[in-house]
């Protein structure tokens, strides 16, 4: 544990998304779900203390919007005579830390959060935000996966139902547009991607966008299909990305170093395409999993991209998955 323990913390954007990939990485080897479960025991419980240990990064953006890193996912924050609208909720044990860097923005209370998509490390802290004052906005199929107990077949692991408090208060479909501290906040579903209840972010006036865990900043992905994720959708939200930003546009990652641009994502879109048409090929060739895994379909990318808890070989299988 103290290998693992040592790996999150040495790196950006730890998720639970990647606990089966991080135990399969500290053991050397590939596990079945099953058995990084049972040797991770309790992930959830893991992450949690990780958390709570972990400092919380601020990284101020453009005008008043800044980045929360430490807790989860990235944390967007924008401030203003509206109330601070934070993207994302990160986990709830870093309740004291956030309050801390969140405060050394502005006064302004909590009074919106916006869940990206139903993933624990993104929606962990709606409760104690909604303590706080926040109305919690999301997609329908976040509030619906929030409303249930969850499992995710790749962690080996059923989320138990939120609690009210945590539920979202306000959700849509398609588009949302809030107007909050004289900002425009373009709130769009992007169809099934890495989850079924994926939103990005833009705000205009600062030129910044948060691409939720469609974009995973100098990492391979995970890629959810228990909850409506598949590679396919991931590129057509990689090309969305690409088409809604400019060289001058501030892209927030999900995961990853959270100040990102158009290039890197740019070079992200461009390795999901090369390695899903290189997995393509050898599953219609008739390879099994494995025998598409001996064949090392990443490897011109892995040296960049495969460095960290999602492998090549789980990258490998999410895309096989897929195709
Ligand atoms: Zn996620």
């Amino acid at each position: 544990m103290a290998s693992l323990s040592q790996h999150i913390m040495s790196r950006r954007g730890f998720c639970l998304c990647c606990v089966t990939a991080t135990t399969a990485a500290a053991s050397g080897g590939w596990l079945t779900p099953r058995q990084a479960f049972a040797q991770a025991r309790n992930i959830v419980d893991m992450i949690r203390n990780e958390a709570a240990k972990a400092p919380i990064k601020v990284h101020g953006l453009r005008r008043n919007v800044s980045i929360l890193e430490g807790s989860g996912g990235n944390i967007g924050v924008l401030t203003g005579a509206d109330g601070k609208v934070f993207i994302d909720a990160g986990i709830t044990v870093s309740r004291p830390r956030i309050l801390k860097e969140a405060s050394s923005l502005s006064g302004d209370p909590i009074k919106h959060v916006i869940n990206t998509h139903w993933h624990f490390d993104h929606t962990d802290g709606n409760q104690w935000l909604n303590a706080e004052g926040a109305a919690i906005i999301a997609h329908e199929n976040t509030h619906k996966h929030l409303l249930v107990a969850e499992r995710v077949e790749d962690w080996d692991f059923t989320f138990p139902s939120s609690p009210l408090p945590a539920i979202p208060t306000e959700t849509f479909s398609s588009e949302k547009i809030l107007e909050l501290n004289r900002f425009t906040l373009h709130l769009k579903y992007y169809g099934p991607a890495h989850t079924d209840s994926d939103i990005s972010v833009a705000i205009p006036e600062a030129d910044v966008f948060h691409c939720a865990d469609t974009y995973w900043n100098g990492f391979y992905p995970f890629i959810d299909y228990s909850t409506g994720g598949n590679i396919d959708g991931m590129i057509k939200a990689a090309d969305a990305n690409v088409a809604a930003v400019t060289d001058n546009t501030i892209v927030i990652p999900g995961h990853g170093n959270p100040v990102s641009n158009k290039a890197e994502l740019s070079a992200y879109r461009d390795m999901l395409v090369a390695i899903r048409d290189n997995v393509a090929r050898l599953k219609q060739q008739g390879r099994s999993l494995d025998e598409t895994i001996a064949a090392k379909p990443t490897a011109a990318f892995d040296a960049k991209w495969g460095q960290f808890v999602i492998t090549p070989a789980l990258f490998t299988r999410l895309v096989y998955q897929g195709v």
